[in-house]
Formats: C-alpha cells, sequence, structure tokens
C-alpha cells in the first residue's frame, strides 16, 4: 500500500506541470492531497492548481533528487525525464509512478518495438538504422522498401520526430539520428485505449477512443468516444492494453495507441505511461477521470467506473496561425451557450501557432448528436493575441 500512515496530507510531487500535471493538482485537491510541482516554467499551467511550485528541471539529476525530499511518492506527467536520478530514488524506497525500468523502455521507440515483439503484440515490422546513411544503403539494397515510416528512437513527441517516406522524392526528409524504420500502415481509423493497475492488480480499461489527428499540424485535433468500431476490434483493442500493463507489472494508467487498418486489422503504435491527452474527454463524459484513476491505481484504491456518463467529442483548443503573443480567446462565449459544451483552459498566457491552448469537450444524447454539435462548433473558438 502507498497509502500515507504518519499525519497530515498526502504530499503528491508531480514531475512536470504542464497542462497533464494542473489537471492531475486539480483532481487531487479534491482529495485534499497536497500537489508539489517540479517544472522549470514558472507561468507553467500546473502552478495555478498546486498546492506548491518548485523551480527545476526533469531533466535535471540534482533537481530531481531534491525534489523527492518534499514529498511522499512522485508521479510523472511526462516519459522525457531524467531516469537516472528516478532510478537512484527507487533504490532509497521513493514510490515512484510509473516505475523508472518502465520509462527507460518507453523513451526509445526501439526498446519499445522489440517489448510488443517479445511479447507478440501485433506491430507493423521495423529495423533499427544507427544514422541515415546506413538506412541509406538498406534502401539501395532493397531491404527497405517505399512506403515507410521512420522515426527517431528518442526524444519524439507531437508527431515531431516521425517521417513518412513515400517515395524517393522524401528522402530529404530522413532524420540522421538513430531511428527505427518501420512499414506504413494503410490506417483507416487510429484509436485509443487507457488502462489503469493498481497494486492488488485490479485493471480497468476506459472505453476504447478514436483519435483523429490533423495530416497538416500532426496534433491530435478530435476524439470520438465511445469509438465506432465493431465489437471483435474494441475487444481485441482491449485485450492488447491490459496484456501491456500486466506485462509490464505496471502500477498507473498506460494510454495505448494503435492503428486499425483497412482490412480490419490492429497494430499497436506506441504507448505512453501516464494521462494521456486521448483521455482528455473522462472528465466529462466518464464516471471516474483519467486523473482520478490515476490517484486511484498509485495509492492503491479500488479503481473507479469507466461507464459514460454520455457520448462526446473532444476537440483540442490550438493557438490560431499567425498569431503570437498573449493568448486572447474568440467564440468563447458562442460555444459555451450550445447545450453540452464543456470548456477547459490551460492558463498559457502567450499563444502561439498550434500550441494546445486547451480543449473542449461535447456531449451528446448520442455519438451523432455530439459529432453534429462538434461540426457546429469547429473553427468558432480562435486563440489569437
Ligand atoms: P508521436 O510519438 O510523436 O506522437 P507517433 O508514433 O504516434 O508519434 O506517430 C505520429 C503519427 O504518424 C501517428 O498518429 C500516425 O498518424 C502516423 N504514423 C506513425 N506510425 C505510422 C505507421 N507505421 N504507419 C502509418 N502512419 C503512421
Amino acid at each position: 500500500m502507498n497509502k500515507k500512515t504518519s499525519n497530515g496530507p498526502i504530499k503528491l510531487g508531480i514531475i512536470a506541470g504542464g497542462q497533464l500535471g494542473k489537471m492531475l493538482a486539480l483532481a487531487a485537491s479534491n482529495w485534499g492531497i497536497e500537489t508539489i510541482v517540479m517544472d522549470d516554467d514558472k507561468d507553467c499551467p500546473a502552478a495555478q492548481s498546486c498546492s506548491v511550485h518548485i523551480f527545476g528541471s526533469r531533466l535535471s539529476y540534482e533537481d530531481i533528487i531534491s525534489f523527492a525530499d518534499n514529498v511522499d511518492l512522485i508521479v510523472c506527467e511526462i516519459e522525457h525525464v531524467n531516469v537516472e536520478a528516478l532510478q537512484f530514488l527507487k533504490k532509497s524506497g521513493v514510490p515512484i509512478f510509473p516505475d523508472p525500468d518502465i520509462l527507460t523502455c518507453i523513451q526509445d521507440k526501439g526498446l519499445q518495438k522489440d517489448f510488443y515483439k517479445k511479447e507478440n503484440i501485433p506491430t507493423s515490422a521495423y529495423h533499427k538504422f544507427e544514422n541515415s546513411d546506413s538506412l541509406k544503403q538498406a534502401i539501395d539494397k532493397g531491404l527497405i522498401t517505399y512506403p515507410f515510416v521512420q522515426k527517431l528512437c528518442k526524444g519524439g513527441y507531437d508527431g515531431n520526430g516521425v517521417s513518412v517516406i513515400n517515395s524517393v522524392k522524401d528522402l530529404d526528409k530522413l532524420f540522421t539520428e538513430p531511428s527505427i524504420v518501420e512499414d506504413k500502415v494503410d490506417i483507416l481509423k487510429e484509436i485509443s485505449v487507457i488502462v489503469a493497475r493498481n497494486k492488488n492488480e485490479e485493471v480497468k480499461c476506459f472505453p476504447v477512443t478514436e483519435m483523429e489527428i490533423s495530416e497538416h499540424s500532426n496534433l491530435m485535433e478530435k476524439l470520438i468516444c465511445p469509438a465506432n468500431l465493431p465489437e471483435k476490434i474494441l475487444i481485441q483493442a482491449e485485450e492488447i492494453a491490459i496484456k501491456l500493463i500486466e506485462k509490464f507489472n505496471m502500477v498507473g494508467l498506460l494510454a495505448v495507441e494503435m492503428f486499425v487498418d483497412k482490412d480490419q486489422n490492429l497494430w499497436l503504435n506506441e504507448i505512453a505511461p501516464r494521462p494521456h491527452n486521448s483521455g482528455h474527454h473522462t472528465m466529462d463524459s466518464v464516471i471516474t477521470s483519467q486523473y482520478e484513476q490515476l490517484l486511484r491505481a498509485v495509492l492503491n484504491y479500488p479503481l473507479g467506473s469507466v461507464s459514460i456518463n454520455k457520448p462526446s467529442v473532444m476537440l483540442n483548443i490550438l493557438g490560431s496561425e499567425g498569431f503570437t503573443g498573449i493568448a486572447r480567446y474568440e467564440g468563447l462565449e458562442e460555444c459555451m451557450g450550445i447545450d453540452g459544451v464543456k470548456v477547459h483552459l490551460y492558463g498559457k498566457k502567450e499563444t502561439r501557432p498550434n500550441r494546445k491552448m486547451g480543449h473542449l469537450t461535447i456531449l451528446g444524447n448520442d455519438l451523432a448528436d455530439a459529432l453534429k454539435k462538434a461540426d457546429q462548433i469547429k473553427g468558432k473558438l480562435r486563440v489569437v493575441s
């Protein structure tokens, strides 16, 4: 059990104070948990909702070690953190979620793919390359054929670090750093399953959610929940998510992103061991939000119900093109005036093109209703400066 036995509130340390950290701190405050967030930006979103903001870098060994003095347990809201520091703290008995060994695997897309292969989880065929020269040689020898997708092993996020190479004309888009190259999947839909597991080994999956990714920005634009797919695929997707969290022996939340191809096969794309933007809607449309579920998991409480209150569509609120500076929101009132629309703003002072500034959850009586309202709203809310 990780429940605190000494007097006073639990002190939950959150590494990084982006929007996910902010929403986690909000959920924790519902239970009187004290939240101590470490981030190197004094204006980070979580600074507005946490009990204490400690200035420090998630990539600094020393910052993480001294941060731990102030907390009972640590949760990471991002995987790009200094794992060596977390390994040291783990040995000293600090409860850390996710376990640093899991972070080591997930920080490297090559290791992630090796893990899927070892566990027989369907994922597109892949090869690893140290640099673009060795990749070009493999192409010349016919070992790699078009189209393919190149991904940086380390440091990618939101589609940065992913290059789709359709033909020889795209070769100037190759990354030079260590990468994996995988077969391009003929995608019908992209989906996500967020699964939670506590120390008592209780496991629950949030309903399968469709993700629409913008070809232009590579960012997720829309979520649709529940996913409109045959029951057989939904069950398979949940089975894959459960197998993964169990094989990792993980306590916490695991977001599992998959592709459904045009022949209705499932392919695992990637995983994130934390709250995820594919779970934004859970705050409004599911009985338990992903943040509350994470708290239940790491404190070893019974997991909450994952039943849907109402079908929903989530739209990301991104900084509009052509505007950089102090953020202003146009069309907010109009959106709020539509029945079933919930607005979440992350409180970022400055906008820039495609910066994630907030999200809208649109609840409907049925999915068609939610989708119709989402179509009405799309483009109405603009973040300008
Ligand atoms: P990130 O970790 O930066 O989010 P992803 O691995 O999720 O990167 O890739 C970003 C997007 O690129 C995916 O959402 C998908 O649209 C596309 N993509 C990634 N891998 C493949 C693939 N093997 N086949 C086809 N499209 C892919």
